[in-house]
This record gives structure tokens, C-alpha cells and sequence, in this order.
């Protein structure tokens, strides 16, 4: 991949971004790209030679690879205690698929293997950590079959949006601090086996002409319908279907002052694919990411306007 620098930015930086320390060793397929929707991983096999990313979009990878100096300083404390970025690989039986999986620390005193992940608050609340189960529970299944025995998974997320401010002021579901401790479910050996071995399955079957990612793998949830007053900008509620926003759109309607009940309408809006447009590092070269991103500019070109 290029690293282009279009903001001009000081050359230590530049040097510090520029570094990558991945390697994936021989296997198949890592526990990372086990995870990832087909298309994502294909197309960045693909054209990783001549894809491009700007320093400047990689502050957030720069700011991870803080992790890792701050784990290697952790396991330099007591590396009797603390194994650290370690990668494990296994070959499946029968896929005979090699593959593998980079751990971010296994303390050996209660046998917990930790996993650290930066992300946003908006994911956070979702509650999406379906990702995150998926790719302990491989790493797991990796040192077990490396001899070793976790008998907790925690992920420590950190919210690197968090504000002191909203968690202070806002509404109860906002987390009270930007460290969020989440103990996850473990699976058995042959849960993680299926689980792995489909997923080998699917990707070799789709890597020629892989899919268009499904509506989950897009992070991109159901529409909205949302109950508007035309004297107002803002949105009186949203609902999740019609007939809710209906019902109190009705309600509303009765209620209100004499000669406002013909202000109320009903406004459907639908749910983006926030990976697609903000996140897929192939956006570029997927023709449903570019065709996202084109309707998201001309939906925003013309509110601008107004
Ligand atoms: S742009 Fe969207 S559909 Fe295309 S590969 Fe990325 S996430 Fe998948």
C-alpha cells in the first residue's frame, strides 16, 4: 500500500505512520481476516499493490500501535507472568487450512487472555461486539491447540470519543468512563473448529467473485420513521416502523392547538451503510461502496444548498 501525504505533514510523523509491523506468517487466512466479509478480504488481496491511504487517515493506526509499545513495556515487567503479542497458528483438519492469530496479552496467573480494542462510542452503544467475540474465541482456539488454557476472555475497550462532559450530562446509557471492561463468551473447541472451518469455506468459495457485503457486515441498521412537525427542523420521535410513527403521529394530531394537526408528517429515513461510507479500505473498488458514497454526496450537496 502508498502512503501519499497530502496535508504536508512533518516528515517524523510520516516516518512513524509509515511503519507496519503486520506479518501473517504462512498462513491461509489470520484470525483478522477470518472475520471480515469476503469482499472486504478479496479485494484488498487484490489490489493492495496499488491502493493508496493518506498519512493523515492513519493518526487511528498510529495511536495503535501505542498498544503495542505499552504491551511490550507490560510484559518487560514481569515476563514470567505476561506473554505478550504472541502469534499461534494450527492447521485446521479437514479444510487443511493453516491459519493464525496474534494475541495481545495472556496473563498466566488466572490464565485470562485479553483482548484491546480502540473504538467509538456509537459502536459501543449498539452493542455490536459480535467482531470482537468471533476473534478471541479463534485466538483461543489457536493456544489451545498450542497447549495453552485461557479460562477468561476480557476485552478492554477503549472509547477514543468519550466525553467527560456528555457522560456527565447526558442520557443514562452513555458509558461513564472510556474504559469499558467486557468479560466475553468462551466456546468449546468444536464450536470454534465449525465456526472456522465454514468460515475458511466461504471465503475460498467466494474469493474469485465475492458477494456484495450483507446489510450487518455494512454496519448498517434498519430505517427510520420519524414523526415531523413542518415548523421544526428536528424530528418529534423516530420509530422503527411505520405504524408506530403513524399511530403517534395520530396522537399528536389530536392533541395539538387548533389548526396545527396539518403540520405533522411522517419522514422515512434510511439507514446508512456506516462501513461502506466511513470505514472499508476498499470502498474505491467496490462498485456498492462508490455508488453509496455518490448518493450520500448528492443527499448532502442538496441539503447544503437549502
Ligand atoms: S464498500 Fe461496503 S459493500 Fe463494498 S466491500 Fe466495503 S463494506 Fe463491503
Amino acid at each position: 500500500m502508498k502512503l501519499t501525504n497530502r496535508f504536508n505533514l512533518p516528515e517524523p510523523f510520516v516516518a512513524a505512520v509509515s511503519s507496519d509491523d503486520y506479518e501473517r506468517g504462512e498462513a491461509e487466512y489470520t484470525s483478522t481476516e477470518l472475520i471480515k466479509p469476503s469482499r472486504i478480504l478479496a479485494y484488498s488481496r487484490k489490489y493492495e499493490s496499488v491502493m493508496s491511504e493518506d498519512a493523515s487517515d492513519r493518526v487511528w493506526a498510529f495511536q495503535g500501535q501505542t498498544k503495542h509499545v505499552v504491551l511490550e513495556r507490560i510484559a518487560k515487567s514481569n515476563p514470567d507472568r505476561y506473554l505478550v503479542e504472541k502469534r499461534f497458528e494450527t492447521t485446521m483438519p479437514g479444510t487443511g487450512a493453516k491459519i493464525s492469530g496474534k494475541i495481545d496479552l495472556f496473563d498466566k496467573n488466572d490464565a485470562t487472555l485479553y483482548d484491546w480494542k480502540e473504538t467509538s462510542v456509537w459502536k459501543f452503544l449498539i452493542g455490536d461486539t459480535e467482531e470482537w467475540e468471533q476473534q478471541a474465541n479463534i485466538n483461543l482456539f489457536l493456544m489451545r491447540m498450542n497447549g495453552l488454557m485461557p479460562h477468561r476472555l476480557i476485552n478492554i475497550a477503549i472509547l477514543k470519543d468519550w466525553k467527560a462532559r456528555k457522560a456527565r450530562f447526558t442520557k443514562e446509557d452513555y458509558p461513564k468512563c472510556a474504559v469499558h471492561v467486557m468479560p466475553l463468551p468462551m466456546w468449546s473447541v468444536g464450536q470454534a473448529q465449525e465456526y472456522i472451518s465454514k468460515r475458511v469455506e466461504k471465503h475460498r468459495a467466494e474469493m474469485a467473485n465475492p458477494p456484495v457485503c450483507n446489510k450487518r457486515e455494512r454496519w448498517q441498521r434498519d430505517a427510520n420513521f420519524a414523526v415531523m412537525r413542518t415548523d421544526r427542523k428536528r424530528a418529534i420521535r423516530l420509530y422503527q416502523n411505520r405504524d408506530q410513527a403513524e399511530a403517534a403521529m395520530l396522537h399528536a394530531m389530536k392533541i395539538a392547538p387548533p389548526g396545527d394537526s396539518k403540520k405533522f408528517y411522517i419522514e422515512e429515513r434510511a439507514a446508512e451503510p456506516v462501513r461502506c461510507l466511513d470505514f472499508c479500505e476498499v470502498q474505491t473498488y467496490c462498485d456498492f461502496g462508490m455508488e453509496a458514497d455518490k448518493k450520500w454526496k448528492e443527499k448532502h450537496a442538496s441539503e447544503t444548498k437549502d
